[in-house]
C-alpha cells in the first residue's frame, strides 16, 4: 500500500502521509447498515474481509507555512505490523522537512490514532515532536476532553496525559471555533458527532479546493451514506448532519475530497443527483517536489 504521495492544490503543497496502512475487516464501520448493502457497496463478499484502511495525516506547505494535519499513532500504536507502521516522522523527513519548519499542529479531534506524534521521550520527560509549532483544536474538543464524560479505548487510556498535556503545559495550544479561516489556506468546518468537537478543514488556493474531511468520513460510502454511522461516532444524529454539511460544501467548492483513513490517494468528487450522492475518483497529478 502506499506510504505518502505530494500533489498541488493551487499554491499549496500536499503531502498524505501514513503512520500505518492496514488491511482489516470493518464492520463496526458499518454497523447499522444491512450486511449486503455496505458490503456490496465496498465491493467485498462477507464482512470479515479485508477492506483497506489508512492512518494518515496530511502536510500541507504554502504561504511561507508549514502545516501538519493530525500526527498518527506515535510510538503506541497497536498496527506495529502494518506497513510503514510508526513511520510518520520518517515520510516527513524523506520530504526534506525538518520538524522544527512544522509551523503549527492542527487535530480534527484528540483521538489516539490522530494525536500519537505530538511528543517524544526526552530525559524522562514528555518534550513536543515539534519545537516550533503552535498545536491548534476546536474549543469544543478540548472542553469535551476536560469534561470527564469521555469513555477513551481501552488499551489508551491516558495517553493524552503523554501526548497532550505536555503541549498544554507549555502554553503551544490555541483552540478555533466555528467556521474560522485557521491558516491563510485553511478553513476550519465543524463536524461534530464523531466527537463532540471534530472539525474537517477546507483548503483552498488559487481557486482550487481539497476538502479533508477527518473521521467524519471513514470510507467514502459514509459520505455517499450520511446515515451509516459507525459504532465510533458519539452522536449517530450529529454525525449524519456532518456528512451533510461536507458533501454540500464539496459540492458548492467543487472541491476534491479526502481522509486520513482513506487509502492514500483516495481522492474524489461529490456529486448528488434525483437525491443519491456520487463520490467519482479522481486521478491525481503526483508532484515530486514538496517545496
Ligand atoms: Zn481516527
Amino acid at each position: 500500500m502506499r506510504l505518502s504521495a505530494t500533489f498541488k492544490v493551487g499554491e499549496v503543497s500536499v503531502a498524505a502521509l501514513s503512520d500505518a496502512a492496514t488491511e482489516m475487516p470493518v464492520p463496526k464501520f458499518f454497523n447499522n447498515v444491512p450486511v449486503h448493502q455496505w458490503t456490496k457497496a465496498l465491493s467485498i463478499k462477507a464482512p470479515d474481509d479485508n477492506v483497506p484502511f489508512n492512518f494518515g495525516s496530511f502536510l500541507l506547505r504554502g504561504n511561507s507555512r508549514t502545516v501538519l494535519l493530525d500526527t498518527g499513532f506515535g510510538e503506541q500504536g497497536p498496527y506495529t505490523e502494518a506497513e510503514g507502521a510508526g513511520g510518520l516522522l520518517d515520510r516527513i523527513r524523506d520530504l526534506g522537512v525538518n520538524l522544527e519548519e512544522i509551523d503549527a499542529v492542527i487535530h480534527t479531534h484528540l483521538h489516539f490514532d490522530h494525536v500519537g506524534w505530538n511528543t517524544v521521550p526526552q530525559e524522562g520527560q514528555r518534550i513536543p515532536t515539534f519545537p516550533n509549532a503552535v498545536w491548534r483544536v476546536s474549543d469544543e474538543e478540548i472542553a469535551w476532553w476536560n469534561s470527564g464524560a469521555v469513555q477513551p479505548h481501552p488499551d489508551y487510556v491516558g495517553i493524552l496525559e503523554d501526548v497532550f498535556d505536555p503541549i498544554v503545559e507549555r502554553g503551544k495550544v490555541e483552540t478555533f471555533s466555528g467556521e474560522q479561516l485557521i491558516e491563510p489556506f485553511l478553513t476550519s468546518i465543524p463536524t461534530p458527532g464523531h466527537t463532540p468537537g471534530h472539525t474537517s478543514f477546507l483548503l483552498s488556493s488559487g481557486g482550487e479546493h481539497l476538502l479533508l474531511v477527518g473521521d467524519a468520513a471513514h470510507h467514502p460510502e459514509h459520505l455517499v451514506n450520511h446515515e451509516w454511522v459507525p459504532a465510533v461516532d458519539q452522536d449517530p444524529t450529529e454525525t449524519t448532519r456532518s456528512r451533510r454539511r461536507i458533501v454540500d460544501v464539496a459540492i458548492e467548492k467543487n472541491a476534491l475530497v479526502t481522509g486520513g483513513h482513506f487509502p492514500i490517494l483516495t481522492v474524489g468528487k461529490l456529486s448528488e443527483s434525483d437525491s443519491s450522492i456520487h463520490f467519482e475518483p479522481v486521478n491525481i497529478d503526483e508532484t515530486v517536489d514538496f517545496s
